[in-house]
């Protein structure tokens, strides 16, 4: 049986201080359940957040990070500096990643591998524009995303990967994939990853839905047979906002 998580994105907001506000008022509402719960939070947050939800099952992640072990690369973080303060979660490649900062396939694979021998489970995003879906390319895209992305991950690895499927149209837009485009498109990225590797792997790997995820449709696509939860942004910025979609 697979643990599903749903996990908050909580992007470029909240200062330490609304952190460990947001962390004091969550704590009281969270009760501990068989599903994996997580804050991935701006770098600089990270720290306090781990303090801040010691003694819980709440796990906390990071947004980004780089590739390479050290070196002169001005402004980034390394896997090491997110494992030294025990983050355990890395959201890699989310499309306003790939948008904004000129990430690719190849920098999602590079960043996977670091982040596998580094002991930091990936949260890889994967999905497609609205030119894309309108174009009836949406299954074509994400299938070269993950293969491209998955280069030379082993099975092994590939076990405790979770997988984000994002469309792109539906990030912060308030226009959610219906579940059942949201199942059909997770039931093709297990068949991805069947393919790719076994149904052995295929029935470990957690792959969740983002893109407007909220309380009034939070069970509606968590109760869908192929999603194992959600990456949720905005509404994940408010305790009792994000404890409903936790407690679905
Ligand atoms: P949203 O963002 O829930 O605000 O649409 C999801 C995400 O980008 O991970």
């Amino acid at each position: 049986m697979r643990k599903p998580l749903i996990a908050g994105n909580w992007k470029m907001f909240k200062t330490t201080a609304e952190a460990k506000d947001f962390a004091e008022s969550f704590k009281k509402l969270y009760v501990s359940s068989d599903i994996q719960v997580a804050v991935c939070a701006p770098f600089t947050q990270l720290k306090t957040l781990k303090e801040a939800f010691q003694g819980t099952d709440i796990k906390v992640g990071a947004q980004n990070m780089h590739f390479a072990e050290e070196g002169a690369y001005t402004g980034e973080i390394s896997a090491a500096m997110l494992k030294e303060i025990g983050v355990d979660y890395c959201i890699i490649g989310h499309s306003e990643r790939r948008q904004f900062f000129a990430e690719t396939n190849d920098t999602v694979n590079k960043k996977l591998h670091k982040a596998f021998s580094t002991g930091i489970v990936p949260i890889m995003c994967v999905g497609e524009s609205l030119e894309e879906r309108d174009a009836e390319a949406a299954f074509e895209v994400v299938k070269s995303q993950m293969a491209a992305g998955l280069k030379d991950i082993t099975a092994e690895q590939a076990q405790s990967l979770v997988i984000a499927y994002e469309p792109v149209w539906a990030i912060g837009t308030g226009r959610t994939a219906s579940p059942e485009q949201a199942n059909e498109m997770c039931g093709f990225i297990r068949d991805i990853i069947e393919e790719l590797y076994d149904d052995d792997v295929a029935d470990k790997i957690v792959i969740q839905y983002g893109g407007s995820v909220k309380s009034s449709n939070a069970a509606d696509i968590m109760n869908m047979e192929e999603i194992d939860g959600a990456l949720v942004g905005g509404a994940s910025l408010v305790p009792e906002e994000f404890i409903q979609i936790v407690n679905f």
